[in-house]
């Protein structure tokens, strides 16, 4: 293991020079003036990544499974009804967390490895009136990506809150939370957004504030009430000082850089070099006689591929890949955990990175007796892809 090896799980994921720097700054005060500018900033910022102008941006110290509570916790009450589009492993979590909040939970499925389909949801969303619908934009545990602008205006038309789990899409799949009808949208530091791990994010249409305001219990936590924080981030917006618990400066940093960084590249490039680059990487797992976890290639996610282990291949590829400098990660839904092997490609991702990775797989599939390609036919057919035009969004 060498710290030259190159990290291609699902998050976290490797960082731009930049990003890193600003978490080895000098820790200044959360009141100093610089790092008021830099935190309000990065709350407008936000509102660009996630297509969001009128949403109030939450960020706390947290990972992704607390943007999930911070967003479940403002809007559900007990005994609320809650859909959960369920594409895996994250929404069922979800399911979970509202269930903690006493809301009584159904859920849309489809088989695993397969997006639900819109009848199922139509027909759930006539049979009874829910609160909300939850989905998660990529499960991160099947590399399906789900319709959520589709499922959204669905809900939104039978009078739901919408919440989208956007921890593994937000900074690499396209999103836009107003014109989609979005009512909070949640994600985390260390995926596509490329900043370390350590700080969920939840943003707040209007109608969502007002859910939380029409609660009839408040949240019971303290730290997760967007009503608490309200006051603060207004605040820091208007570049005042605040106090309410203290943002974890240096990473607030990095991730104000990193958000820099995505607006920079501009949404519908970054999204479109995301589609590109796993089109590489398709292209390679196909010639190399890969299937993917996700069954249809219209609905898989483009920060990610699930890969199901060819026959007589087991997790031990995972270890051999690891061998070859390349970090990928095991199955993690556990119905298929030891089927199948996960590969991130989001945030910084470049094509010289999908070429090192497809290389460092044809050869640990070589040494775990996988006979099933012709050595070099995955680089050559991803670097095809590569040599092409990147495709517009
Ligand atoms: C990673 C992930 C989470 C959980 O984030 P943590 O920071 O690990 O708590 C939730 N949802 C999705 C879709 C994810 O990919």
């Amino acid at each position: 293991m060498s710290e030259r090896d190159l990290l291609m799980i699902p998050g976290p994921i490797e960082l731009e020079p930049t990003v890193l720097e600003a978490l080895g700054r000098k820790t200044l005060s959360h009141l100093d003036p610089n790092f008021i500018e830099t935190f309000g900033k990065l709350l407008e910022q936000l509102r660009e990544v996630f297509g969001a102008p009128d949403c109030t941006p939450m960020v706390v110290a947290g990972g992704g499974t607390l943007a999930m509570e911070i967003a479940a916790a403002n809007v559900i009450d007990s005994s609320d009804n809650v859909l959960v589009y369920n594409t895996g492993y994250f929404s069922d979590r979800m399911a979970r967390i509202a269930e903690r909040l006493g809301a009584r939970v159904d859920h849309v499925r489809g088989a695993l490895g397969e997006a639900p389909s819109l009848d199922a949801l139509d027909a759930s969303l006539a049979a009874k009136r829910y609160k909300a619908v939850t989905m998660t934009h990529v499960d991160t545990s099947t590399g399906v990506l789900a319709p959520v602008r589709q499922i959204a205006a669905r809900a939104k038309k039978a009078g739901c809150l919408t919440i989208v789990d956007a921890v593994c899409s937000a900074g690499g799949e396209e999103l836009h939370q107003a014109s989609w009808q979005i009512d909070v949208a949640l994600a985390a530091s260390q995926k596509a957004l490329g900043a370390p791990p350590g700080l969920a994010i939840a943003l707040f249409s209007a109608a969502a504030l007002e859910a939380r305001k029409a609660k009839k219990v408040a949240p019971a936590s303290l730290y997760l009430d967007i009503e608490e924080w309200l006051p603060i981030l207004a605040a820091y917006e208007a570049r005042k000082p605040s106090y309410f618990s203290t943002p974890p400066v240096n990473l607030i940093s990095a991730l104000a850089t990193s958000t820099e960084l995505l607006l920079a590249e501009g949404m519908s490039a970054r999204v479109a070099r995301h589609r590109w680059l796993s089109h590489a990487f398709r292209a390679a797992w196909q010639a190399l006689g890969l299937a993917s976890f996700s069954v249809d290639p219209a609905a898989t996610a483009h920060t990610l591929s699930a890969l199901c282990y060819p026959a007589g291949v087991d997790a031990s590829l995972v270890t051999a890949i690891r061998d070859e400098g390349v970090v990928v990660a095991g199955g993690l839904h556990p119905d298929a955990k030891t089927k199948y092997f996960r590969v991130g490609h989001m945030g910084s991702t470049r094509p010289g990175d999908v070429l090192t990775t497809v290389g460092a797989l044809e050869r640990a599939l070589a040494r775990v007796g996988y006979l099933g390609f012709e050595r070099g036919t995955g680089l050559t057919a991803a670097d095809k892809v590569l040599g092409g035009q990147l495709p517009h969004a």
